[in-house]
């Protein structure tokens, strides 16, 4: 059986422990297996801290990114390879898998450009000197210096590919040496790619280490300058948010986790106009793309009362179109979810919900894969359910459906309504407003937005150029409050401000100018 290896101290290990299988979720084949027995999680975190971390430090922030851009197009070079990839051990269909692989290698791109921008300099500057004492001489200059410590990184099994890059992008380029960690069901693909980097980029010793499976003891030896990135269920990072290093160390964590994002349609859009198009193109991507397995992935769609039957018809007709199989046959538009776990989680969650909303399309019953062997992979249909009444229903705003999955909740069309019932999520990532009312968007920004991430308002002007609200960009950032994790990552040049300490120098004027470039 083919055995994924982990990456520390700059050499390949088995591992010799018990083994964990991956498999292809489309028919269920085991196409390699892991194992992380008898790994020295310590020494591995060592080795970074004291080698990677002053080797990335001593570059400039040019240099950094110039090893982001070498990364990007190692990684673009194996891309059809990825791909492939991508959708044995993914159940990913093509574009799902470019929306992955594509996303990790433009992140890297993006980090690059800012490094370039960012030049000679090789930590922030923030903000401007404020004169402390009674002459001009005396001030104080606040910096953000690269942690010497290593961050760790915790991803899903839904993001690989992105999941694992967006974080090394902004670790590498505030200059910190990374010890990354996929999810083991899906870990094939960062692999493929923690190899095709070793390779082929001259990696600075030391910066880049990977963990093939469970991570063992490794939480237990990371000290006061080390970073905790995980992403993942709020189960999960609540357990690593009270893990005994990181309480009695201060050891920095940053948690992404479940969210319940909102789709919202105001009364003032008409059905067939160009915001109504692109709500229901958009939420019907949300729902089938990666199947579903998205963190931003709408799982709320609020809609003014009157307008519940014209949404569901039309969603039922594009999400009924919908052809559900083994990614690599002909017309499948939607591939299988991950693992059985995450099929039994899915059917159970559906379920839950159907308590409290009838079903308009889908459900939980087992279905065929086209192309797939008889009875086997992981298939669900996209299911979308109706409720009666938006508050009554509970789960919808406290159970996470991962998969292809949405209910409809009838609202009384007031911003402040919908506001009040996204705020029963308790935070999310991301939620999408549908308007060309101006004062209705105006309230929806100010009471919806701090329960979420990021807002995004789709009115006429930009309806046929808005990206779809799933789609996280590097620009923004990325992460939400409460029930989301109360993390934020990427944002351009603010990604690196985790990665980075701020520091208030207080001393001479001219003197911290010559040494820090400013004051
Ligand atoms: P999960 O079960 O919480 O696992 C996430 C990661 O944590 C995996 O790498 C897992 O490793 C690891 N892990 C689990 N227990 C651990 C422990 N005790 N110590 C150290 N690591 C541990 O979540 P998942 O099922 O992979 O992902 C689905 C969830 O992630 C969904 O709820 C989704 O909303 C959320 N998500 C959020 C975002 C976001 O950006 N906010 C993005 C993607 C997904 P193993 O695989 O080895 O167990």
């Amino acid at each position: 059986m083919f055995r994924l290896q982990s990456y520390l101290n700059d050499a390949w290990h088995p591992g010799d422990g018990p083994t964990r299988p991956l498999v292809d979720p489309a028919t269920e084949e085991v196409i390699a297996e892991t194992s992380t027995g008898g790994l020295d999680h310590a020494a591995a975190l060592a080795h970074a801290r004291t080698v990677g971390g002053p080797a990335l430090r001593a570059l400039s922030f040019a240099e950094r990114g110039g090893l982001l851009k070498a990364m990007s197009r190692a990684l673009h070079g194996h891309r059809e390879e990825l791909l492939e990839l991508a959708q044995r051990n993914n159940g990913a269909t093509r574009g799902d898998a470019k929306f992955d692989v594509d996303g990790a290698t433009g992140t890297l791109s993006y980090y690059a450009w800012i490094g370039k921008n960012l030049g000679d300099a090789r930590f922030l500057v923030d903000g401007e000197a404020d004169k402390l004492g009674q002459g001009a001489r005396f001030v104080g200059q606040h910096v953000r210096l690269p942690r010497p410590g290593v961050a760790v990184h915790i991803n899903a099994f839904n993001f690989p590919a992105w999941g694992t890059f967006e974080k090394v992008a902004c670790s590498f380029l505030a200059g910190m040496p990374v010890v990354t960690k996929p999810a083991t069901a899906t870990a094939l693909l960062t692999w493929r790619m923690i190899q095709i980097l070793v390779d082929e980029c001259e990696l600075p010793a030391g910066s880049l280490s990977f963990v093939a499976g469970p991570p063992g003891d490794m939480l237990d030896h990371l000290g006061p300058q080390d970073v905790l990135a995980f992403t993942g269920s709020a189960d999960t990072g609540a357990a690593l948010r009270g893990g005994k290093a990181v309480l009695h160390d201060s050891v920095r964590v940053n948690v992404e986790a479940d969210s319940l994002n909102a789709a919202v349609l105001a009364a003032d859009v008409g059905v067939g106009d160009d915001v109504w198009n692109t709500f229901v193109r958009n939420v019907v991507k949300d729902m089938t793309q990666k199947t579903g397995q998205k963190c931003t992935a709408v799982r709320r769609i609020l809609v003014p009362a009157e307008r519940v039957d014209d949404v569901t018809e039309a969603l039922v007709a594009e999400l009924a179109a919908i052809r559900v199989g083994n990614p690599l046959t002909d017309g499948v538009d939607m591939g299988p979810v991950t693992s059985a776990s995450q099929l039994r989680d899915v059917r159970a969650g559906i379920r839950r919900l159907a308590d409290q909303a009838r079903i308009a399309t889908g459900g939980a019953d087992p279905i065929q894969g086209k192309g797939a062997p008889d009875g086997k992979g992981f298939y669900v249909a996209p299911t979308l359910l109706v409720a009666g009444d938006a508050r009554a229903a509970t789960q919808v705003h406290s159970h996470e459906v991962f998969g292809p999955s949405a209910t409809v909740l009838p609202y009384d069309g007031s911003a402040a309504e919908a506001a009040a019932i996204v705020a029963l999520g308790k935070g999310s990532l991301v939620s999408t407003v549908y308007t060309d009312d101006r004062d209705w968007l105006a309230d929806a920004i100010l009471e919806m937005g701090p329960w979420n991430g990021r807002l995004q308002a789709v009115t006429g002007k930009v309806a046929d150029q808005s990206t779809p609200p799933g789609m996280v960009l590097p620009n923004c950032t990325h992460g939400g409050p409460g029930r989301a994790g109360g993390g934020e990552e990427l944002g351009g040049a603010r990604g690196l401000e985790f990665y980075t300490n701020r520091v208030a120098v207080q001393g001479d004027r001219g003197l911290l100018k010559k040494i820090l470039g400013e004051a």
